[in-house]
């Protein structure tokens, strides 16, 4: 079998070397295999961006934006091809994964409009016949390294942005789910890319230490789990390159005794069980401002879970998928173990779902954990499958200290009619990303995207104006031009207005 090759250069190239599988989860077999570049192979795309920079650096804003417009016509136009891709390696529904797709077509809008974001600042006479301003200039090759939960658009989130910046990109996806993120990379090609300028190699570890450990590579841009975004953030900035790694989450949506109970109610079962919890910005726990709200919700929510559609996500109409690889299924399900043993109380359980026909499949059900409690592993850990958990507190005080406490920071929501409730959540809550009546407030792309504590590693979020500003860096300008025949004296003192 032919493995997925790396895209260097503008051409396919097969390393001859490791590979690795690919599985379509909802059956359990292996349909593909993927290449996993060593270090020679990661080198040759480097050189290629290396190469591809200075005229690209050169090209016009406006050129460069030409080409993201034409992507994103292309891009629409292979949108069921795209989705289907996603959909059978890494099993999510295909609504979910065209909507995946659109939000990662926003960011290519976004780029379009680089002539505009790229204009940057100036000031006229800051001093006698003195004019500055900034400049915003491409770092040179930059890298991204990209989690499977979402092989469209997270990449999308970087290189569209990058590139239009006039910076060269090497892209290392997820290895378990490469298909579609290859196929959109070819088409960023066929727009008219100059080859070189966009690199996408395969690969594992060696692939991700070999961009680190490359001088030429000026930044990287990471979203995966957390352990390893520290690893990227910790290594590379060690090596005086830029750094953002956004990684792991536990979020939390928090239910006031006023909220409107049936639409928060339908909010949850998509946030928490679509993508079969396999989103950074997946509801995980469920904290209920007193016995009653968590009571008529619990009521609320086990005949949903139990009557949630899954199977084929590649299959219309449904609710969930299997999870990614059986290994990932494994893990939730010993987590849902480790919660019963832990003395949580399991309300639904899902371990024991069969699909019909896909019995090899890496399918879990949904499950619902009630009586939660902060020192458990199910609170603590991200789970990252189809498991909501519920917390019982008493007073929305304590649900923002236990949320405040926990290591992760990256979204939450408040369910609520009140605002003045929703006001001092949004104002005091220490996350990155809020919903009020939102279960998933992921930001538009002309805002930025990124938690807070231990979910991410730098000091600018993704995309949008801190995307900007990551892959780029600022050059400040300062130009006299006297007048002809004039003479000034040496100063000795510092320059000044005063
Ligand atoms: P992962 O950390 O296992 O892998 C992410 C990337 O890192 C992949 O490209 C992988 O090949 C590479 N990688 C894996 N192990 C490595 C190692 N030891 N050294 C160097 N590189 C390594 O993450 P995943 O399982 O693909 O994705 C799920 C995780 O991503 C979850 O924790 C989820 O919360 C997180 N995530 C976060 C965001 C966010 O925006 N904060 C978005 C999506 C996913």
């Amino acid at each position: 079998m032919r493995p997925i090759e790396h895209l260097i250069n503008g051409e396919l190239i097969n390393n001859n070397g490791r590979t690795a599988d690919v599985f379509n989860p909802s059956t359990g077999e292996v349909i593909q295999k993927v290449a996993l570049a060593d270090c020679a192979t990661v080198q040759k795309a480097i050189d290629a961006a290396q190469i591809a920079f200075p005229a690209w650096r050169n090209t016009p804003p406006a050129k460069r934006a030409q080409i993201m417009y034409r992507f994103k016509q292309l891009l629409e136009v292979n949108e069921a091809r795209i989705a289907r891709l996603i959909s059978q390696e890494h099993g999510k529904t295909l609504e979910d994964a065209t909507g995946e797709l659109k939000r990662g077509i926003e960011n290519v809008e976004y780029a379009c409009s680089a002539p505009e974001i790229l204009k940057g600042e100036y000031s006229r006479n800051v001093g006698p016949n003195i004019d500055a301003w900034s400049d915003f200039q491409p770092l040179g090759v930059v890298a991204g390294i990209t989690p499977f939960n979402f092989p469209a658009m997270v990449p999308l989130w970087m290189y569209p942005l990058a590139i239009v910046c006039g910076n060269c990109f090497i892209l290392k996806p997820s290895e378990r789910d490469p298909s579609s993120t290859l196929l959109i990379a070819e088409l960023l090609l066929e727009a008219g890319l100059p080859k070189g300028v966009m690199n996408v190699v395969h690969g594992d570890k060696e692939a991700v230490d070999a961009l680190i450990a490359a001088p030429e590579v000026k930044a990287l841009s990471f979203v995966g789990s957390t352990p390893i975004a520290e690893y990227i953030y910790a290594e590379g900035t060690k090596r005086g390159k830029r750094v953002q790694a956004l990684g792991g989450a536990k979020n939390h949506a928090v239910l006031m005794p006023d909220a409107d109970l049936d639409n928060a109610v339908s909010a949850l079962m998509g946030a928490a069980y679509g993508s079969c919890g396999e989103r950074c910005m997946a509801i995980s726990v469920a904290v209920c401002v007193g016995d009653q709200v968590a009571d008529a919700l619990v009521a609320k929510l086990v005949p949903q879970i139990k009557a949630l559609k899954i199977g084929a996500g590649t299959s219309c109409g449904l609710d969930m998928g299997p999870l990614v690889t059986g290994q990932h299924r494994d893990k939730v399900r010993g987590y849902v173990d480790d919660g019963l043993q832990e003395g949580a109380e399991l309300v639904v359980d899902g371990r024991n779902l069969v699909v019909s026909g896909l019995e090899s499949g890496f399918f879990l059900g949904g499950c619902l954990f009630d009586h939660v409690t902060p020192e458990m592993r199910i609170y603590q850990e991200e789970i990252f499958g189809p498991v909501l958990c519920i917390v019982r507190v008493s007073s929305l005080e304590e649900a923002m200290r236990l949320i405040n406490d926990h290591e992760y920071g990256n979204g939450t929501c408040i369910f609520t009619r009140d605002g003045e409730a929703a006001r001092l959540f949004c104002d005091e809550i220490e996350v990155g990303m809020v919903g009020v009546n939102v279960p998933l407030p992921v930001p538009v792309a002309y805002h930025s995207f990124g938690g807070w504590k231990r979910s991410l590693f730098g000091d600018l979020h993704a995309y949008g104006p801190d995307g900007v500003r990551f892959y780029t860096r600022r050059k400040a300008i300062t130009q006299r031009w006297l007048k002809r025949a004039t003479q000034e004296a040496a100063q000795f003192a510092f320059p000044s207005n005063g």
